[in-house]
């Protein structure tokens, strides 16, 4: 979730305790897990709505509350956007199909604490220019998340996830949706553009958790809203990748407080979906 149509819930920065994030890595796990629930369960043929009605199921069974589900009236427990739809697809009766692929966004309210990830699917015979997208996007989360230490800026994470997919790869950054502070609050300040300033922004320290969550085009940057007042697509609607982590900024390193290892897991057992393995 991003600036588009929601914006901060609590207009400050908020630093964590290591109980805090501790609380918080436990509201993580959830999502971690729902997403490689998800990952167990599509195929063609199944519907984001089912998927989603199971999806809510799982995270009610463990304890937690789908965030998204009535934030600002989004009527869901999880964002499913396929193909040419970037972020806040509201599950539907679409049936996917062989060739598409599927950013399933997560977000989890555990004891009062917030977890926010996400995860770009992609079902056999997606093509290979669509798979690369999805190796740069998830390797450009890395690239950000990277730079998530005391001491440096807001903007030399936005620089390493732009850098990475307009420079040295030939993708487009979404300007309108951007990452987010987490905790409390599913979108606490800072904002965390995918695109900006090495040595700008807010400065990171100790305690902080974002949300990092590269949008990446494959054709032009430009986005536009569904009338249904969630949607993004693409304008030009080529693909578009989506990748995200909750973590904690660190001295030493970042602390990533959500894990894609449980579904990568789920994808190598589940057949009906290709590897989308990072790149180095
Ligand atoms: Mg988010
Ligand atoms: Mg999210």
């Amino acid at each position: 979730m991003g600036l588009f149509s929601t914006g901060s819930d609590g207009k400050k920065v908020f630093y964590k305790t290591d109980d805090e994030i501790e609380m918080m890595r436990q509201a993580n796990l959830v999502v971690s897990k729902t997403l490689a629930y998800v990952a167990s369960i599509l195929k063609p043929g199944i519907t984001g709505r089912t998927i989603d009605e199971k999806a809510e199921e799982f995270i009610r069974d463990h304890g937690g509350r789908p965030a998204f589900k009535g934030y600002n009236d989004f009527p869901s427990s999880l964002c499913v956007s396929y193909n040419d739809i970037v972020v806040h697809g509201i599950p539907s009766a679409r049936e996917f199909r062989e060739g598409d692929i599927v950013s399933v966004d997560c977000g989890v309210e555990l004891n009062g604490y917030f977890g926010d990830a996400a995860f770009t699917f992609a079902f056999q015979d997606v093509p290979e220019p669509v798979m690369e997208l999805l190796r740069v996007t998830y390797a450009s989360l890395y690239k950000g998340l990277e730079q998530a230490v005391a001491g440096k800026r807001v903007g030399d994470i936005s620089f390493a996830i732009q850098y990475y997919c307009e420079r040295e790869h030939p993708y487009s950054v979404v300007r309108e949706l951007v990452g987010h502070g987490v905790g409390r609050y599913l979108h606490e300040d800072p904002e965390v553009p995918n695109y900006g300033k090495r040595g700008k922004g807010p400065l990171m320290q100790s305690g902080l958790v974002l949300a990092v969550e590269p949008m990446i085009n494959l054709g032009r940057k430009e986005v536009f809203q569904h009338e249904d007042g969630w949607t993004i697509h693409t304008r030009d609607r080529k693909p578009s990748a989506h990748f995200e982590h909750s973590v904690a900024v660190r001295k030493e390193k970042p602390d990533i407080l959500s894990t894609h290892e449980y579904l990568l897991e789920e994808i190598k057992n589940n057949p009906e979906l290709k590897e989308v393995l990072p790149k180095n």
